[in-house]
Parts: C-alpha cells; structure tokens; sequence
C-alpha cells in the first residue's frame, strides 16, 4: 500500500524543476547532476530506493540531514506530516527554500546550518533521512529517532559508503542492515567530515 503511496507522489515529481536550466534537458537521466557549489542531486533510482527504505507515513514527522536541490524534500513532503531539512551551504540552501516555496509545500522547515547533530528542537523524528556520505553513524541522529522509527543513512569511507537502514523497535536495541553499496558527497561537520580530513 505504502508503496503505490511512494509511486503516486514519484510520479508527480519533474527532476528538471530542481536542476539548472542547462542541465534539464538531461534531468531524466538516471545519474546524480551538479547543482554547484560541488554538490549533486543525487541518481533519481537510489532516491526512490532509499525512500522506499525509510518508508514515511502519512503521520510521520522527518528529519532530513542534506537538502541539497530540494528534490528529496519534496519526495518526503508528498508523504509525511512534516519535513524538517538542514542544509549546510547557504546558496543551496537559500536556492532551496525558494523552489519549494514557489512550489506551493506548506509542511517543510528548512533550516541552513550544520545537521550532522540533527534538529534537536523538533525531536524526536519518526523518520531520519541523511543524504551525505558520514564516517560513521552520528550520535545525536539516533538520539533524535523515535522509538519504532527507521533511519537511512551512507556510512562508511569516502570513496565507498554502505547505506545503512536503522530501525528503533520499540524497546531492546537498535537494529542496523546494510542494505547496499552507494557513493555520496561528504557529511561535513562536527559529527560528520572535517573539511581538514579531506586528502
Ligand atoms: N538529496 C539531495 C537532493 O535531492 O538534491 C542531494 C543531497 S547532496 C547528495 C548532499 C547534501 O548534503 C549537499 O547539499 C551538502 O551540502 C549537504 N551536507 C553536507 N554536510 C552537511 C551537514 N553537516 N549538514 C547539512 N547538510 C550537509
């Protein structure tokens, strides 16, 4: 049921609305693209993959750590209650913010900082999703999990991460599968990369 959900709300989504005009005669290509500042919108398969993943229901509130283009917002705004999205650069950011909101979503907050330690105000979320690649899984995002929730998060090194699916269950530890191996940007901050680290 979840599913058809996810299909609907993908359907309606135009991957060229969240890139630059040149590059939107080949948005439908199934690749990640650059939206400058040496970030990407990630391959459109491993959005709806890792979404499929997360799961988010119609009650649920996200935390999304890696706004990026937005087009992954939007994905989580068509099927949840409430995104909350942190973007690290500003000009993304910024950019961000004014496509959705010309795109008419009335549930998503988007705030432009550091996510690697989450959005500690809204917590606890039903739903983590972190789009940029992290050395290992930040304390202060499982701590911001709901029990019974599920994250999915890269994690591993920078050329090769696995992309972890972390569930909550209600009581007794948490649950961690990898599920497949992905290729994301970096997690910068403090619970992710240091920009120092970089080699
Ligand atoms: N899902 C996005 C989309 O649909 O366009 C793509 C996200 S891109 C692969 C990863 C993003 O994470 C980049 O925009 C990058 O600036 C951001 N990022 C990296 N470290 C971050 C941090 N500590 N907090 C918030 N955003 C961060």
């Amino acid at each position: 049921m979840r599913e058809k959900r996810l299909q609907a709300a993908w359907d309606r989504l135009d991957r060229r609305l969240f890139v630059d005009r040149p590059l939107q005669s080949v948005a439908h290509v199934d690749a990640p693209l650059p939206i400058g500042c040496g970030q990407t919108i990630s391959q459109p398969s491993l959005v709806f993959e890792m979404t499929r993943l997360l799961d988010p229901g119609p009650d649920d509130t996200v935390l999304e750590v890696g706004t990026g283009s937005g087009f992954q917002t939007a994905l989580l705004a068509m099927l949840s209650s409430h995104v909350y999205t942190v973007e690290r650069v500003s000009v993304l950011g910024e950019r961000a913010r004014e496509r959705l909101g010309n795109m008419g979503y009335s549930n998503i907050s988007l705030r432009i900082g550091d996510g690697s330690a989450g959005w500690p105000e809204h917590a606890p979320y039903h739903r983590i999703m972190v789009t940029a690649g992290c050395a290992a899984l930040p304390p202060p995002l499982l701590d911001q999990l709901a029990p019974g929730g599920r994250m999915v998060a890269p994690v591993g090194p920078r050329m090769e991460q696995d992309l972890l699916l972390v569930t909550r269950p209600l009581d007794g530890p948490l649950r961690i599968e990898s599920v497949m191996k992905v290729i994301f940007v970096e997690l910068v901050g403090p619970y992710g990369w240091s920009p120092a680290d970089r080699g």
